[in-house]
């Protein structure tokens, strides 16, 4: 599943590829994705210049003048930007022809969701899946005060509160299970007892985990490509994700594996507690 850093790198992708072109028409070839399609998108962007791209947590935000389209790579989804036309293949589900080339969506399992939001109902992160989005880890707002804050009174596992997106925003199972790692903090602690001297550490890691994967160009899992169609992502380094077993990398203690909520936790019983 792409996670944070692999979107801003598809957000970067298409500043580089269609920001300031116009578009021409959409294509939609199956009615819904994760929920269905908006109608009429193609009267309702023809014409229209692509003025910004954000990234608001895992969502792209596509900023035309009457509104913005909200994407989501859900499962699978990736975004390529062709200058020269191709049929499109199975699951191929959405085109956006610019005067220039033809952005396609890809998505075989269809937990993606593309969504208009017009600009008559007012800015689009007042959207519903928007609105109560965490803070960026990646912005100005996020600090080990603001996490300390948001694990008060909560006895919850503090992988878990990370993954809920509540406190902070985007900050998925593997970026989780490596920044607690990073911060020697055992992904089973209820968030409620960290110090905030803990806090602050933790806030450190997610941020340096996270600007790492981006640098690098986000972590390679599966079929995931950036915008540019480049599949520009190499496999990150990890601490203890993914490597069950193995000796960790600090201590050589091997690295357990347990689950949490159905999904898998990884962490080194030494050098983190
Ligand atoms: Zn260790």
């Amino acid at each position: 599943m792409p996670e944070l850093p692999e979107v801003e790198v598809v957000a970067r992708g298409l500043r580089a590829c269609v920001l300031g072109r116009t578009v021409r028409s959409a294509v939609l070839r199956v009615p819904r994705l994760r929920w269905p399609l908006p109608e009429g998108l193609s009267e309702r962007l023809a014409g229209q210049r692509l003025d910004d791209i954000e990234r608001r947590g895992k969502y792209l935000l596509l900023h035309f003048g009457q509104g913005s389209l909200i994407v989501h790579l859900g499962m699978s989804g990736s975004l390529r930007f062709m200058t020269r036309w191709e049929a499109p293949r199975a699951h191929d589900h959405v085109d956006l022809c610019f005067e220039h080339g033809w952005l396609r969506l890809h998505d075989p399992r269809r937990f993606g969701a593309v969504l208009w939001h017009g600009s008559d109902l007012g800015p689009a992160g007042a959207h519903p899946l928007l609105a109560r989005l965490g803070v960026e880890p990646l912005g100005g707002g996020f600090d080990g005060a603001l996490l300390h804050r948001g694990t008060r009174g909560r006895r919850l596992a503090i992988k878990q509160l990370l993954l809920a997106g509540q406190v902070v925003v985007g900050v998925g199972n593997i970026y989780a299970s490596e920044s607690l790692f990073r911060a020697g903090i055992r992904p089973t602690t209820a968030a409620a007892r960290l110090s905030r001297r803990r806090c602050d550490r933790l806030a450190d890691e997610i941020r340096a985990t996270l600007a790492e994967a981006i640098d690098r160009g986000g972590t390679t899992l599966r079929d995931f490509s950036g915008a540019d169609g480049q599949s520009g992502y190499f496999q990150l380094d990890c601490f203890v994700y993914g490597r069950e077993g193995q000796p960790c990398r600090h201590c050589a203690t091997p690295v357990r594996m347990a689950h949490q909520q159905q999904r898998a936790t990884f962490w080194c019983p030494s050098c983190q507690t």
